[in-house]
């Protein structure tokens, strides 16, 4: 049985780093689209390894992170109403809404609950009979199927006091945008491997191929991702472009089929705006008609009060690949993982946050 210390190897990491450097003859620029690839990168220093002129873009691959404001004080506005119990995991409850927080909300006398789970909030509302309780679904096609099973669970023990605030967001379209952005200097993906591991191949090898760039599905392990950009180097050196799979050992190029079902099942796509990076058309779920009972926006009226305020966080150009977290002037000192200005500062997966560990 394979361990991640096989993984980790440094013979193995060396041999890479000499192959890399043996085929590279130009310049490229990759993007690693997922947020526990950026902290694995960091962590081990690995794009220090790469051949001079091959630049990491650290991108949008952290959910709370691209979680739109707006979703957050709608769900804030809900913790406040006596009646709703507000769940969702607990790094979202950290991330900033237009001016607050549901961490700073709890402090104020709101019932905020962090959870690992939805269904941890099925057996809330079990528990809790006489109260709403509302979970906050936020993240990638990653933890889309949990929420999915959960709304299908509640349905079918008719468990009415629950519902779903659901701001899901679909990462292949945000890739596609991140393409298309004029400012754009993007080479080439590395994919990231628990969103293929549910989502396979398909839908980002169309992407490849429309675009006629490399796109690598990349695991988490230093020597998943030195495999990974080796890969993606020796397409773009041969001209070649498609989506490939380096991460075997997890993703099937069909994806996971039952998870993909059930979410078929309970969400429709929507376009929905990514924070710091808009509107991405197609970029997330919303229930579908068959589970408008259990959509909190329809189930509780909201009036927005807040406009959504401009900050001097630059998470946005981060988030595209534009800057690095260390060129923000606010890194390391108005802005700290005690002391966050933006949600790539708060959350654990955050490209800020990964800076100010590993390179602060
Ligand atoms: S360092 Fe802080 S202020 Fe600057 S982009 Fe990152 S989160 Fe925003």
């Amino acid at each position: 049985m394979t361990t991640p210390r096989d993984f980790r190897q440094p013979a193995l990491v060396l041999n890479l780093r000499e192959a890399m450097a043996q085929r590279v003859t130009r310049p490229w620029t990759l993007m690693e689209v997922c947020g526990g690839q950026t902290h694995s990168i960091l962590r081990y220093g690995l794009d220090r390894l790469l051949p001079e002129g091959v630049e990491l873009l650290h991108g949008p691959g952290c959910p709370v992170c691209v979680t739109p404001s707006e979703g957050i004080d709608r769900a804030i506005a809900l913790a406040l109403e006596p009646q709703i119990i507000m769940t969702s995991f607990g790094d979202m409850l950290r991330v900033r809404g237009s001016t607050t927080d549901l961490l700073s909300t709890r402090a104020e006398g709101g019932d905020v609950r962090a959870l690992l789970s939805p269904l941890e909030a099925l057996r809330i509302a079990e528990e809790h009979p006489q109260k709403e309780v509302v979970f906050f679904a936020v993240g990638f096609e990653t933890t889309a199927p949990s929420t999915a099973m959960a709304v299908s669970e509640a349905k079918r023990r008719k468990i009415h006091n629950f519902s779903l605030l659901v701001r899901h967001v679909r990462v292949a379209p945000a890739m596609e945008a991140l393409i298309l952005d004029p400012r754009s200097r993007i080479d080439g993906f590395l994919a990231a491997g628990h969103v293929a591991t549910v989502m396979g191949t398909r839908e980002i090898n169309d992407i490849a191929h429309r675009h006629q760039i490399p796109i690598v599905v990349t695991g988490f392990e230093p020597i998943d991702l030195l495999g990974g950009i080796y890969q993606c180097l020796s397409h773009l050196e041969e001209g070649r472009y498609g989506a490939m799979n380096a991460y075997r050992r997890a993703v099937k190029e069909e994806g996971n089929l039952p998870a993909q079902t059930l979410m078929k099942a309970v969400f429709d796509v929507i376009d929905l705006p990514w924070r710091g990076l808009g509107m991405i058309p197609n970029g997330g779920y919303c229930l579908s008609p068959a589970f408008r009972d259990y959509d909190a926006e329809v189930r509780f009226s909201w009036d927005p009060q807040q406009p959504d305020l401009q900050s001097a966080c630059r998470s946005g150009d981060v988030l595209r690949g534009i800057i690095k977290p260390d060129l923000c002037p606010a890194f390391g000192t108005s802005c700290t993982p005690e002391h966050p200005l933006g949600a790539t500062m708060v959350s654990g997966e955050g490209a800020c946050a990964a800076y100010f560990h590993y390179r602060g």
